[in-house]
């Protein structure tokens, strides 16, 4: 017997050819769409464990969340008005504080509480980089999402030598990878380049190599990274990455806000990949120049290029189909209007999303054959009315709050607006009691009607002292050699 049959959709697939039903069907037998069509009369009375009448729905590929980090989700709203140097400081006494394993009951909170979030919102995969991964594998895999994970690498971050921190990403890898029917995907998370140093990234290239994972990254997130590219004999960030050999299809690159149209061709012909997070630098803007990521070049180029939330609980947002919209916008206020179309953007948050994450094999498009992750929109609503260019609606006016069911690997985690795979009044309860307990253990003040972060001296007592003491010298030593006369 059929699982599950949805007939009377719309059906937009995002398949090669963009093949659109106004009124589809589609059939998915154990974990896989086995029939995508236009609906006939006997599919109203098929014998399938679950129908659903699609009459005013949209059925789409699963959104896939290219770029993400979910252990401090349970601390949302904290960070909100911070500005960014106030950000970056508690950021990192956050994560030293993770790695010592002294808030495992946050990470675990804050990873369901994401998970949760995901699923309502039409997210079916994710790519997360997080401190104690191993935590959320259990959380992620019960939840029925499709997730790609990993523990952060950084040997000018972290007071870790380089062996252990390799020991315990290869233990991740041998421990978790393809578990969950498939669903969880370790991969090797070099934090970014501008707190490695080039023997780190030489290891990380012979590991990526030997286990033939994704390798994920923030790359050219800010300009300091080709000076500590420099800093560790590579011409430039990318040129360091093709030097040690990880300039290649298993590479995803988060942000690339301050590459250049050179960067974007590199990036393209090494098949390399792309996440996109314009919420999190629209958010924040680090910068006074708004350096942006070239999405002119990079679509010029035909680089692949996925959208990611990113630390959602930065800019306090979970919608990834607002990441869309977000993208259009920032592109037309740095390049002018037009820069790119709404199927493109929809391609990006699915078909291309999942290349990015070398998922395309499986997920990103509706056709048979593929992995049975949908997510069912409710447009019966006037704000989608009157109902044409679709990929303009989904671009531009959708929002994560009209996904009413959500299917992956042919599994419900949510049907009718009723979450199937989680507690969901059980992950509130430990949500509150996660931030309670860490609102008791610190000097953070976090409250209804905002926050107040702890002192200095509370924070520089937690900060790292040798690995961001080395990264601030050698950053120092190579602006300087940088100046001096030939
Ligand atoms: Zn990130």
């Amino acid at each position: 017997m059929t699982d599950v049959l949805v007939h009377d959709a719309l059906v937009v697939t995002v398949d090669d050819h963009d093949n659109v039903y106004e009124s589809g069907t589609v059939v998915v037998e154990d974990d896989r769409i086995t029939e995508v069509r236009p609906t006939i009369p006997d599919d109203r009375t098929a014998d399938a464990e679950v129908v659903i009448d699609g009459s005013d729905k949209l059925v789409m590929p699963g959104l896939v969340n290219a770029h993400a980090h979910l252990e401090s989700s349970a601390l949302r709203g904290a960070y909100s008005d911070l500005s960014y140097g106030e950000l970056l400081v508690d950021m990192t006494v956050i994560c030293q504080q993770l790695a010592k394993g002294e808030l495992d009951y946050l990470a675990e909170a804050g990873v369901r509480l994401a998970a949760l979030n995901f699923i309502r919102n039409g997210i079916t995969s994710v790519c997360t980089m997080d401190i104690r991964s191993e935590l959320g594998v259990p959380i992620l895999g019960e939840s029925g999402l499709r997730a790609l994970t990993g523990p952060l690498i950084s040997d000018l971050f972290w007071d870790e030598p380089v062996e252990s921190q390799l020991r315990r990403a290869e233990k991740f890898i041998d421990d978790h990878h393809e578990t969950y029917d498939g669903r969880i995907h370790a991969t090797l998370c070099p934090h970014d380049d501008m707190t490695l140093t080039r023997g780190m990234w030489e290891s990380v290239a012979d590991t990526a190599e030997e286990y033939d994972v994704v390798v994920h990254t923030h790359l050219l997130e800010d300009s300091v990274s080709d000076l500590n590219a420099r800093a560790n004999k590579g011409e430039d960030s990318i040129g360091l990455l093709d030097d040690v050999g990880l300039l290649n299809d298993r590479l995803l690159a988060a942000h690339f806000r301050a590459a250049d149209e050179e960067d974007a061709r590199r990036i393209a012909e090494a098949d390399a990949n792309v996440a996109h997070c314009p919420s999190v630098f629209a958010y924040w803007s680090p910068d006074e120049t708004c350096e942006w990521m070239p999405l002119p070049s990079l679509r010029d180029f035909d680089a692949t290029v996925g959208l990611g939330l990113d630390d959602h609980y930065y800019h306090d947002n979970n919608d990834m189909f607002g990441e869309a919209r977000q993208t259009r916008l920032m592109a037309n206020h740095e390049w002018t209007a037009n820069q790119i179309t709404s199927l493109e953007l929809v391609r990006m948050l699915t078909a291309e999303g999942a290349r990015a994450l070398s998922l395309d094999d499986q997920t990103g498009s509706l056709e048979p054959g593929k992995k049975a992750d949908l997510t069912v929109v409710d447009i019966d609503d006037p704000n989608f009315k009157p109902l044409t260019n679709i990929y303009s609606l989904v671009s531009n006016a959708v929002t994560g709050r009209d996904v009413e069911t959500v299917i992956v690997d042919g599994n419900l985690l949510m049907h009718d607006n009723d979450i199937e795979t989680m507690d969901e009044e059980a992950v509130f309860r430990e949500v509150d009691e996660a931030l309670e307990r860490y609102t008791d253990e610190t000097d953070w003040e976090i409250t209804l009607t905002g926050s107040k972060r702890p002192g200095t001296i509370s924070n520089v007592r937690d900060l790292p002292k040798r690995g961001p003491a080395h990264l601030v010298g050698r950053l120092a030593y190579q602006s300087i050699k940088d100046h001096l006369p030939l």
